[in-house]
């Protein structure tokens, strides 16, 4: 079967089926109710930002791509009103507030021009560290409840669809000058001759690119009978996760897709596994106590298990040559978090934001140096991961793993198929 997939994960020197029993009895069900506290639940959003690209094409008009947003009164008592924006933990606030105190005794004048250099640093300090754009701070973001608008079919596609993934291929990953066609692109014939970070960065779009379509498949809308049961009747559609992976329909590459999947999971896997002794600290302040502590106990399980995966994804191995290519990646992957403004879904351009921005969050625990040795760091935080980058990392490899998850029911649904014939 096209889904059955062996050997290593590409790039890595751990099996599938190790990923496979690991994710599927281990990892998934931690993530699944670690997703469902409320910390994670509600992820800050601007779905009104323009394209910076292009013209506006399409606003899907499909039911299925509203998304509900958050009032005031649905969000815990730690996220509401504007005071806690960028103030999610109880020891930043009191820091400010001591700040605050001793600030006042100072010369205004200075303390402003002190404070103009320190935002100006910070500003620097951010936009050399991040590969993506974050919405967290913007005035026009709004919370998306996540529980309430799951990713899943939603009638988005045709040229709108096809543009975005066309633009982040051929003009936002790296590739051969002559390739200028999308098929001829993803072949592994031109794949081979990359180097192993543009692979990377191609595996992680690819992978990414599977698991939104894997998830599609798996909570397709079976029946839109609008009289009978208005919300639509979901499920999964094995025909359409099909079409979109087997050999046949893929001109061979939709196993290749799949194996990206994998390498994507193990690449986020790894970043979490890295900013561990970060994250075990973190407060997961909702202004819920008893939930709050829940989460971190959740987390410390989580992580605990995450540091006994025997083998994975090494990131040593990559940027040890040109000093620009680390540069352009991070570049290039910029523009990918730009490109998710073009979406014309607003449940799509959620769930893209939020998987690009997990990405991206990924990508700089691993590759800005800041969480390199951090076991061994004992001093008070030198940085931190906004709220909502630690949310997005989280959910992002969610997603991936219960797409990992699904591939298994699909597996199974295949090999039964096969039986019945
Ligand atoms: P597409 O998935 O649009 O792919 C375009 C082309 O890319 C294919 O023809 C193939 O040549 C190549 N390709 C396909 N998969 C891969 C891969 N894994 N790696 C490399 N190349 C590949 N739809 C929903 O119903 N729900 C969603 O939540 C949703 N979220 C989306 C989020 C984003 C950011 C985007 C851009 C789209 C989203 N969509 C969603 C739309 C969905 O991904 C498809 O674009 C749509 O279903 C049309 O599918 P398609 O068969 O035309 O091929």
């Amino acid at each position: 079967c096209f889904c059955n997939l062996q050997g290593k994960v590409d790039e890595c020197s751990c099996n599938i089926d190790t990923v496979d029993y690991f994710n599927n009895i281990k990892i998934y069900p931690r993530l699944k109710s670690l997703l469902e506290k409320d910390y994670f639940r509600y992820f800050k959003v601007n779905l009104k930002r323009e394209c910076p690209f292009w013209e506006d094409d399409s606003k899907c008009s499909m039911r299925f791509c509203n998304v509900e947003s958050c009032g005031e009164k649905d969000l815990p008592p730690g996220l509401k009103g504007a005071k806690n924006e960028n103030k999610y933990t109880k020891e930043v606030n009191e820091q400010c507030s001591e700040l605050n105190n001793e600030y006042d005794h100072l010369d205004t004048t200075l303390s402003e021009k002190a404070q103009k250099d320190i935002d100006l640093w910070n500003k620097y300090d951010d936009a050399t560290d991040n590969f993506c754009i974050i919405d967290e701070n913007d005035s026009d973001s709004e919370y998306v409840d996540l529980l309430k608008n799951p990713e899943r079919y939603t009638g988005y596609k045709g040229k709108s669809a096809r543009r975005i993934w066309e633009s982040i291929y051929l003009e936002n990953c790296f590739r051969p000058k002559y390739s200028s066609n999308l098929n001829l692109y993803i072949q592994n014939g031109i794949l081979s001759e990359l180097c192993l970070e543009e692979r990377v960065f191609y595996r992680a779009i690819s992978g990414l690119h599977a698991s939104i379509n894997t998830h599609l498949s798996a909570i397709y809308l079976l029946s839109d009978n609008k009289f009978g049961d208005p919300k639509g009747v979901w499920g999964p559609n094995l025909q359409e996760f099909q079409r979109r992976f087997s050999e046949e329909t893929t001109n061979g590459e939709g196993p290749n897709w799949l194996r990206n999947l994998y390498f994507v999971y193990l690449l986020e896997l790894r970043a979490l596994a890295k900013a561990a002794p970060y994250l075990e600290k973190e407060e997961y302040y909702t202004g819920n106590e008893n939930e709050d502590w829940d989460t971190q106990m959740a987390i410390k399980d989580l992580l605990g298990v995450i540091s006994r995966f025997p083998d994975h994804f090494d990131e040593k191995i990559m940027f040890n040559g040109d000093k620009n290519l680390k540069y352009e990646f991070r570049e290039h992957f910029r523009n990918v978090s730009r490109i998710m403004d073009c979406v014309g879904c607003p449940k799509c351009k959620v769930w893209g934001k939020l998987q690009t921005q997990g990405l991206g969050t990924a990508l700089k625990i691993l590759f800005s140096g800041k969480f390199d040795n951090l076991e061994n760091t004992n001093s008070k935080k030198r940085f931190q991961l906004q709220r909502n980058e630690i949310v997005a990392l989280v959910n992002a490899i969610g997603r991936l793993s219960t797409s990992i998850y699904k591939l298994d029911d699909f597996k199974n649904m295949l090999n039964n198929k096969g039986v019945n014939k």
